[in-house]
């Protein structure tokens, strides 16, 4: 069975042009055309991604967004308005995982649909021996892709877990922000370096014994970002 993806768009010119072509791409859709609809959907249908338009009746996308945040972990892009700059950051900061800015192409939605879709099982704790150690308390289970620390499997989204395996990979290296952009979210993918901030700020949140004295994530500074290997 496709994965189901929840459309939450009141324009229903935009939402039939998305549902059709992520239909043709193997997924199931569904549609709400207000925030209200969209967030009932959200949590009652169990979608395994939605897309979040801003602007919306009832109830707008930000909103949403941070309803469906406090209970699901489900994989949240959203639909920005080009002229809207601060709009990107605003859904990062509350929890989505990406956004698309409109106008956007079926390809370029597609494409990040695909890179957001959640590719594990619900956390679950891990058989024992099926565990890497990546750094201090954090270990890894390569089988369901999931992090834990001290056995505890963390709430990751599909980027978070990205950017921290990809520090692990290398352990103590410094990564630039436009560095990590380009491994992590993809050398196409034309975003705003905060959105490495922001994804950083809110991994160090779940992980952190501290946030705001990372031992984990560590600030190299005016140069990146690093996993360290002895926290
Ligand atoms: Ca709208």
């Amino acid at each position: 069975m496709g994965k189901k993806i929840l459309i939450v768009e009141d324009e229903s010119t935009i939402a039939d042009i998305i549902a059709f072509n992520l239909g043709r791409e193997g997924f199931e859709t569904q549609t709400a055309y207000d925030g209200g609809e969209g967030l009932r959907m959200a949590l009652e249908d169990a979608p395994d991604l939605i897309l979040l338009d801003v602007m919306l009746p009832v109830k707008d996308g930000f909103e949403v967004c941070k309803q469906v945040r406090a209970q699901s972990d489900v994989p949240i892009i959203m639909l920005t308005a080009r002229e809207e700059e601060s709009d990107k950051v605003t859904g990062l900061e509350l929890g989505a995982d990406d956004y698309v800015t409109k106008p956007f192409s079926m390809r370029e939605l597609i494409a990040r649909v695909r890179a957001n879709m959640r590719r594990t099982a619900p956390a679950q704790p891990a058989a024992a021996g099926d565990l890497r150690v990546l750094t201090g308390a954090l270990s890894m289970s390569e089988d369901k892709s999931e992090i834990y620390k001290n056995g505890k499997p963390l709430d990751l989204s599909v980027r978070e877990f990205d950017i921290l395996t990809f520090l692990a990979s290398m352990p103590d290296k410094v990564f630039s922000r436009e560095e990590l952009m380009e491994k992590v979210w993809g050398y196409e993918y034309y975003g705003d370096l905060r959105a490495v901030d922001v994804a950083i700020r809110r991994l160090r949140e779940k992980l952190e014994d501290n946030p705001a004295q990372p031992q984990y994530i560590v600030t190299k500074r005016g140069m990146g970002y690093y996993l360290a290997s002895q926290p």
